[in-house]
Order: C-alpha cells, then structure tokens, then sequence
C-alpha cells in the first residue's frame, strides 16, 4: 500500500533519530539516512556490505536546494538541473561543506539528485535536509524495485520502509560528472545520452564499460545469483538448448524478435519490445529467474541506444567476472 502522511511523518522522525528508511524512487528502492550525520551513513555502508570508498548520492527536495550542498554550480549544472529535476539524473559537483567526507567516499565532489517520485519528495520535504541513499540491496546484487523486494532482501536491517509501489524507470539515474567544462557521463542511466546531448547541444562520450572509471563501479554489480552469460541474440536458443541438455537450470532473457519461439530451459522471460518497459522490468526478472531456481542465465544486449544504453551496462555488470571488494 503507498505510503500516506502518517508514514511520511514518521520516516522522517526517523532519519532525524539517525536511522534507516527505505524510500521509493522513480529508478530504484533507496535505502536512505540523514546525509548530514555521520554515523547514519555509516550505517549504510554496514546494512548494505559496501565499502566505504564508494560514494553516495546525495537527495534533494528540489534544485533550490543546490547551493545549499555544494560548493559551485557551474551554468552547464544549473541547466541540467532545470532541465532534468525532478528526475533520474544525477550531477556530480564540488562538495560543499555540510556534506560529510563519509558520504562521498573520501572524495572532495559530491553527487547529488532530486528523484521524481511522490513519496521520496514528500519524505525529502518534510525532512528538510538531504538523504543519502544508495540501492537498498545488498552490495553487488540486484536493486529493489518494490518495497517487497527491500523487505526481502533486507528485513529488519531497515528500520521503516515506505511503499510508493513499483518503480516507473526500473534502472538507477545517469551520473554526470559536471564538475568541469566539458560534462560527461560517468554511468548511463534512465535520462538518455540522446536527452542530454539534445539539451548540451554537443555530443557525450559514451562511459567506458571495459575497466573501473568511477569509485564504486565494479565489473560485477546489479547481478543476481544465477550466473550471467551474454551471447549474440540470435543464439540465445540454442545456446539455452545446449546448457539445459548439459544439466544447468537454465533461465532465459528471450529477446523480443523471438517471442513465441519454443526453448528447451528451465524458465522463460520473454523481454519486452519497447525499452522503457524493459528497463522497468529488468532488475524484476532477474529476481524471478533467481527464484525459479535457475543457476544459468542466458541472455543478449539490447541495441545501445535511448535506455538501451543504461539496460546493456547493468547486464554486462550482472555477467561481470565475481572478483570479492
Ligand atoms: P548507487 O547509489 O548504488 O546508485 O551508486 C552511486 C554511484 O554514484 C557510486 O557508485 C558512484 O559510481 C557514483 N558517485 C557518487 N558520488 C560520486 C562522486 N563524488 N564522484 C563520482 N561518482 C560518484
Ligand atoms: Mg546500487
């Protein structure tokens, strides 16, 4: 059930205790605390596993709020801002003072985001400072996308969780780094290259997938338990065939071209045709692939292109090698 004031009211006495409050956003389930104290954002990183090199986002209740929490916005960022916000863009810029060197990783730039989503903005209001909030997963696997999926994997390490339903983008915001200049895309995301580059009125260099560019991208991120293998769709078939025959559960991300077609696994999503609502079911079938009980998932990239871009990078990272921290 959505979250009403009541709940509002009370996620934010508890972020003002210093605790955790899983928040709905339009990409991902938060997990999120008082950007502002310490201690609570050190208890992120405990909940979630994740080192404490890894930077967070910083939430904000909307761009009035930038020069509050960073120490200069260059015309490229307030652009973008006005532009994207509310939404899944997210700017890093010069980290201003009120933001604890814990949430961003050591690092002297500060990420920050204002999320299109009815309750995190209500939440984000009514708590009136910033809300650091990564993924509420465990480090390295898959993100939540309902307040089910957080209560699941989480349970009592979260100490409320607010419910706004499923996630309309399904897939984490487009970090941009507009510290400089020249802005660039350090992780695609749900705002497209396309959107931005239209707004910049220039061209964007498309992130590197090949080795670790930004503190916290890992080759093996958003990855469920089965294994990942990517192959060419038109092999996804046979190539499902041939592993089931060799005793693996195989799951199948079955690219919309071949719907209907027969597979010989152990269970089937047949991926959507428009993008936007392969994003938003992404991380979902990953999870039931998982709950079948698949070891084995077999499935190809989409054309990097729109959201296709940011659907491409999370399943390249789900079949990413898994090296430990
Ligand atoms: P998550 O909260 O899991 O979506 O991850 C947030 C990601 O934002 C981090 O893993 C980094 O890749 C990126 N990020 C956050 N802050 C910064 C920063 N100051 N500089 C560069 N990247 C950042
Ligand atoms: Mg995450």
């Amino acid at each position: 059930m959505t979250a009403g004031t009541r709940d509002i009211e009370k996620a934010a006495g508890v972020l003002r205790a210093g605790g955790l409050v899983a928040l709905p956003t339009e990409t991902v389930y938060g997990l999120g605390a008082d950007a502002e104290n310490p201690a609570a954002v050190s208890r992120i990183f405990h909940t979630k596993g994740r080192p404490p090199s890894h930077p967070l986002i910083v939430h904000l209740s909307g761009a009035g709020q930038l020069d509050d929490w960073v120490a200069d916005v260059p015309e490229t960022a307030r652009l973008l801002a006005e532009r994207f916000w509310p939404g899944p863009l997210t700017l890093v810029l010069r980290r201003g003072t009120r933001v604890p060197l814990e949430a961003t990783g050591g690092l002297e730039t500060v990420a920050v985001r204002v999320p299109a989503h009815p309750v995190a903005l209500a939440l984000l209001s009514a708590f009136g400072g910033g809300v650091t909030a990564p993924s509420a997963n465990r480090f390295g696997s898959v993100s939540p996308t309902t307040a089910q999926h957080v209560r699941a994997e989480l349970g009592d390490a979260v100490d409320f969780v607010l419910d706004g339903g499923s996630c309309e983008v399904g897939v984490e915001s487009t970090i941009v780094d507009a510290t400089g200049e020249t802005p660039a895309i350090l992780r695609p995301g749900g705002v497209t290259r396309e959107d931005l580059e239209a707004v910049l009125g220039r061209t964007l260099a498309v992130p590197s997938t090949s080795h670790v560019r930004v503190p916290g991208q890992h080759p093996s991120h958003y990855a469920p338990r089965a294994r990942v293998v990517l192959v060419e769709p038109g092999k996804v078939v046979a190539e499902a065939q041939l592993a089931q025959e060799l005793g693996h559960r195989v799951g199948v991300f079955l690219p919309a071209s071949l719907a209907g077609t027969p597979v010989k696994a152990h269970a089937v999503v047949t991926v959507p045709d428009s993008l936007a609502a392969y994003a938003r079911g992404l991380y979902g079938y990953l999870r039931e692939l998982d709950h079948a009980g698949c070891d084995l998932i077999i499935a190809s990239l989409p054309a990097e292109e729109g959201l296709g871009l940011a659907i491409a990078n999370r399943l390249r990272r789900a079949a990413g090698p898994r090296t430990t921290v």
